[in-house]
């Protein structure tokens, strides 16, 4: 970076909004997948709205490229500095700016932890549904980037379904404001959506309104086994209609993963045996403790008369439903245990599922005689995420693993990314999930929002390349 643009981003954001040489620590190029190749010079970190959109400004008129950083725990390396690259970090921009509980909304600045959001929200009475693993460490901007899903989507939808205004900066320091709290609001194109999951490449969101839900009053867990795939899908739809709106998870393991699970990561206690076929989570919340626990037994007892599942412990507290969500967590540990595995996150139509494990299973066996595939996931939401291993191979063949996964999901018309996004690693996949003409219009969009390509260039597609 030349020297002259180097004060003036200095002058803009002052000392304490300007790292550079050994003030540059490893977490401004690392994320939850290890290190990036490039340790960057400098780092900004602006304390406002206004001050990002007056180096958005600078760094358009120079052609500076910069990278957008919250939490650093996405899966993909979209957030991880390229060479050359300005690493913008919102860790500055942190705070909720107002619950509105009339409404049911928080605004919120985008460097804001998600546990800190969840926090606040259930102080007052509310829930934002949003959870995943990394919500002490993620920021709300950077679920908003990636639409990141998690454990509740079956009820509460992805993060597109739960934010209803964002502020955001544009390439060239254009600040659009567009912090609306209505619910219904079809006046022309709905702006929030071009920068949630766009990953940072159409804008920087500053601030957003979030769409909360009244604290439950009632929970319970069941942790179940079934017999087979079928019955897996039936109890699907028997817990879908037996609760209506109060499911709130459906979360599948297979076996050999539940195994592995109960086998390698500490402190997880087995809810059941090993040798069923599938062990389901399945949770309801809803408005009254005895009478939603009294209706999640029925309908349970009606699945296991019916034979869609075989065995069930049902939590009596909130240790029992910490203890059984613990199995489910436990997962994203087991499958690490499992190393070297290249792990996946692919959305599927449940008709689909049990084919595509066994043919999964069956393609990487043919090549690799000790090849195991691990899965489980939110199969309530067509959401599986996968362990493949090739055996102990050293060097891991990754490329020929993800041929054979992302060949077979491309086949069945699935989505090579559920939940994690596109970033720098399935970008040679991208084409497998979207045709010819939804590549050629997001092109269109990236030239119109970002001619220069200074936003994250190279995440998700290369304009050119497509
Ligand atoms: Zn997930």
């Amino acid at each position: 970076m030349n020297s002259d643009l180097a004060t003036a981003l200095k002058t803009i954001v002052g000392e304490a909004g300007y790292l550079e040489g050994d003030a540059v620590g490893e977490k401004y190029y690392s994320d939850w997948r290890g290190q990036g190749d490039f340790r960057p010079n400098i780092v900004l970190r602006p304390a406002s709205t206004e001050e990002l959109s007056e180096i958005m400004k600078c760094c358009h008129a120079a052609g500076q490229a910069v990278v957008a950083q919250g939490g650093m725990t996405g899966l993909v390396a979209a957030a991880r500095p390229h060479q050359n690259e300005l690493p913008i970090s919102f860790e500055r921009m942190t705070g909720i700016d107002e619950l509105d509980a009339r409404t049911g909304t928080m605004t919120v600045q985008s460097g804001t932890p998600l546990q800190v959001i969840h926090e606040y929200a259930e102080a007052n009475g509310f829930i934002y549904p949003l959870d995943l693993g990394a919500r002490g460490s993620c920021t709300i901007g950077g679920n908003l980037a990636t639409n990141a899903g998690g454990n509740r989507v079956i009820r509460f939808g992805m993060t597109r379904d739960l934010v209803l205004g964002v502020e955001a900066v544009l390439a060239d320091g254009t600040i659009v404001s567009s912090l609306n709290k209505l619910i219904k609001n079809n006046t022309g194109y709905d702006l929030k959506q071009l920068f949630i999951g766009s990953e940072g490449t159409l804008g920087l969101i500053t601030k957003a309104v979030l769409r909360l839900s009244p604290k439950p009053k009632s929970q319970a867990v069941a942790f179940c086994a079934a017999p087979d795939f079928d019955a897996v899908a039936k109890f699907l739809h028997h817990m879908k209609s037996g609760l209506g709106g109060n499911l709130s998870a459906f979360e599948v393991i297979w076996q050999n993963t539940y195994q592995v699970t109960i086998d390698n990561v500490p402190g997880v206690k087995a809810p059941l045996s090993q040798e069923h076929a599938y062990y389901i989570l399945t949770e309801t919340m809803g408005g009254d403790q005895s009478r939603d626990q009294e209706r999640f037994e029925a309908v349970l007892g009606e699945a296991l008369e019916a034979g869609l599942i075989v065995d069930a412990v049902i939590s009596k507290s909130q240790a029992e439903i910490d203890d059984l969500w613990r199995v489910r967590d436990a997962l994203a540990e087991a499958m690490a245990s499992q190393q070297p595995a290249v792990g996946f996150d692919v959305s599927l139509l449940i008709d689909d599922m049990e084919y595509f494990a066994d043919e999964v299973t069956r393609r990487m066996t043919a090549v690799w005689s000790d090849a195991c595939v691990y899965i489980g996931g939110h199969l309530g939401d067509g959401n599986l995420h996968l362990g493949a291993k090739a055996g102990s191979l050293d060097p891991h063949p990754k490329e020929e693993i993800d041929a054979i996964v992302y060949g077979l999901v491309g086949e069945l018309n699935g989505s090579v990314s559920a939940e994690h996004g596109i970033g720098m690693l399935k970008r040679a996949y991208l084409s497998s999930s979207r045709n010819l003409a939804e590549l050629a219009l997001m092109k269109k969009l990236k030239q119109a929002l970002d001619p220069g390509e200074i936003l994250s260039p190279g995440r998700i597609f290369t304009p050119n390349d497509i």
